[in-house]
């Protein structure tokens, strides 16, 4: 009788299946942050504090100045699929939020303990709401507090209810933890006019300053902000090519006429011989978003071991293209995208930055023997 009772088709308990899905939605502890830091960029903060316990094991507290959440909102707020963002599958096309999927709240409420204080702008009896959720996304408790217009989110014991998770999550922490500051700095590089500070605790110490940037409004700045101004004087402004040569086009297989102004480059990368030992350093971002874009990091990293072999270069690029041109949709954390007509792209880095190396190297070569 066991045996056959094994053999019936039964529908796996809602909350397991929540639990089991958001833990492909929230993978470590850098998309937990991501997630978070979006949601603040979403909500049109210009400032945005975030403070960790034990590098976000323990605690991970994100602070903004921006909107505020309305209180008909609440409910919804930590259920799956829930979102003040997208209405109509159509709006896909013109998303210009990082967040439409209406999943990461959802997923840290399933995966950590999630409380929200908020006061909505729009609130003018001046007190804000802490709202304390189940894992399933229901409101568990619901107080009023004093809070300025904005949001804190705060995620507590990331992971705890994913076992293995948690304890390979405990195991790399120090890992875990440096990739996310990469992530943020990412933010910090592409993000105009926000206020960006990281701080993080260990043990009985006072809390260390991991980011802070004040809000500039131009990449350079930026990059001066959160690496200095010696890295920046390390680098060379990366301009666009006007025309592609027909054996970089031909190496991509495109035809001769191939190249169209599709794509815009800002950008900044290392001087031949000044790179660095590893490559930590790489940022690009698609339209504002920052992303992880194999084949095009493959082709500047390539370019550049052509003219430093032993070097890796620091880049940050933004490369700016109509919307329809890329799907953001590709994975849940968005930062692989599908572009449209990639390989005209790629040769355009590679027209791009071949004559600024060669340029650059020129220099280094007509300094080194005089
Ligand atoms: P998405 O960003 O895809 O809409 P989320 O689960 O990240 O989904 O957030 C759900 C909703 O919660 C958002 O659509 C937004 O309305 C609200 N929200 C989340 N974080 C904030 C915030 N920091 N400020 C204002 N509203 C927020
Ligand atoms: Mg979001």
């Amino acid at each position: 009788e066991e045996k056959q009772r094994a053999n019936i088709i039964r529908p796996i308990d809602r909350g397991v299946v929540h639990q089991i899905c958001s833990g492909q939605v929230i993978v470590t502890l850098s998309t937990a942050v991501k997630e978070l830091v979006e949601n603040s960029i979403d909500a049109g903060a210009t400032k945005i504090d975030i403070r960790l316990v034990e590098c976000g094991s323990k605690l991970i507290e994100i602070s903004d100045n921006g909107s505020g959440i309305e209180e008909s909102n609440f409910e919804g707020l930590a259920l799956k699929h829930h979102t003040s963002k997208i209405t109509e599958f159509e709006d896909l096309g013109s998303i210009s939020t990082f967040g439409f999927r209406g999943e990461a709240l959802s997923s840290l409420c399933a995966l950590s303990n999630l409380t929200v204080i908020t006061r909505h702008k729009d609130n003018d009896q001046k007190v804000g709401h802490k709202i304390e959720y189940a894992h399933g996304g229901t409101i568990a408790s619901r107080t009023r507090c004093a809070r300025e217009c904005g949001t804190t989110v705060i995620l507590k014991d990331l992971f705890y209810t994913l076992p293995v998770r948690h304890r390979e999550f405990i195991k790399n922490l120090k890992r875990e933890f440096h990739r996310m500051v990469n992530v943020l700095y990412g933010y910090c590089l592409v993000v105009n006019g926000v206020r960006i500070s990281c701080s993080n605790v260990v043990g009985n110490g006072r809390p260390s300053e991991v980011i802070a940037v004040p809000g500039f409004s131009t990449m350079r700045e930026r990059i001066v902000a959160v690496f200095g101004s010696k890295q920046l004087s390390s680098l060379i402004e990366i301009k666009q090519t006007d025309a592609v040569p027909s054996e970089i086009l031909s190496e991509f297989g495109l035809p001769e006429e191939a190249y169209e102004r599709k794509y815009e480059l800002e950008g900044y990368i290392s001087q031949p011989n000044q790179g660095r030992s590893s490559n930590d350093r790489q940022f690009f971002f698609i339209n504002s978003r920052p992303c992880d874009p194999a084949k095009i990091s493959r082709v500047i990293n390539e370019v550049y071991h052509s003219f430093s072999r032993s070097q890796n270069p620091f880049v940050c690029l933004h490369i700016r293209t109509n919307r329809e041109n890329v799907d953001i949709n590709v994975t849940p954390d968005k930062r692989t995208l599908y572009v449209q007509n990639e390989k005209i792209l790629l040769a355009i880095l590679k027209a791009t930055l071949i004559p600024i190396f060669t340029a650059a190297a020129s220099s280094y070569h007509s300094l080194s023997s005089q």
